[in-house]
């Protein structure tokens, strides 16, 4: 970091947020996931209101696992192929996009632009912290549970029958390199947790209280 490269003579706010491709985009949810339409509305409007940028993180679940219906993990997964190629992979492919995340937010911080924070989804394999699903033991453990096929997709009956029992004991393959490359870059930029199974409402006070914009 050093001084700005350049200065705007425009109307920029100078921040932005960046944001999980699934909180503007719930299309993208792995299946049975989606508990909103499309756009998380009641997060996105008092942010876009208070002039702060929002750039979407990719989802790398899509990339990495076959595509928006995760067709690797629901139907090629295989507990006696844990090292399968995609399987393998995917912890690289994390990394790199991660890497690349990181750049752009050293490249606004160098221009004079504040990242207000960047938000993560705190059950995610993919996008939480630490102290979430872990892949892909999550799914061997599903698999384990003998659930019938129809109610793997079903947002409701995984909310209360599958969720709550799943053991949360992994870091997130996006976001934790993330973190951890934040972290040594030594770059000013807070990670807000979005907590999905937590009561909406107060998720989003929390985070726009994080953002100062209660
Ligand atoms: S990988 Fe991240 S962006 Fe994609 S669905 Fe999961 S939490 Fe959302």
């Amino acid at each position: 970091m050093g001084e700005p490269k350049c200065q705007y003579y425009d109307h920029r706010s100078k921040r932005v947020v960046f944001m999980p491709h699934c909180l503007l985009n719930c299309n993208a949810k792995y299946p049975g996931s989606a508990d909103t339409e499309g756009v998380y509305l009641d997060l996105f409007q008092p942010i876009a209101d208070r002039d702060i940028g929002i750039e979407q993180m990719p989802c790398l679940e899509i990339m990495g696992w076959g595509g928006v219906d995760r067709p690797l993990v629901l139907y090629k997964l295989d507990p006696e192929k844990k090292d399968a190629d995609w399987i393998q992979s995917y912890p690289n492919l994390c990394q790199q996009e991660a890497m690349k995340v990181v750049d752009q937010i050293e490249d606004y911080i160098n221009c004079g632009i504040e990242v207000a924070g960047v938000i993560y989804v705190s059950d995610s394999p993919t996008c939480g912290l630490t102290d979430t699903l872990a892949f892909p033991d999550v799914h061997y453990q599903i698999m384990s549970m003998d659930i019938i096929p129809e109610k793997l997709f079903d947002y409701e009956y995984k909310r209360n029958h599958i969720w709550p029992y799943l053991k949360s004991d992994g870091k997130g393959a996006f976001m934790y390199p993330m973190y951890k490359e934040i972290c040594r870059r030594r770059l000013p930029v807070p990670f807000i947790p979005f907590k999905p199974s937590n009561p909406r409402r107060i998720e989003i006070e929390r985070i726009l209280g994080a953002l100062g914009l209660n």
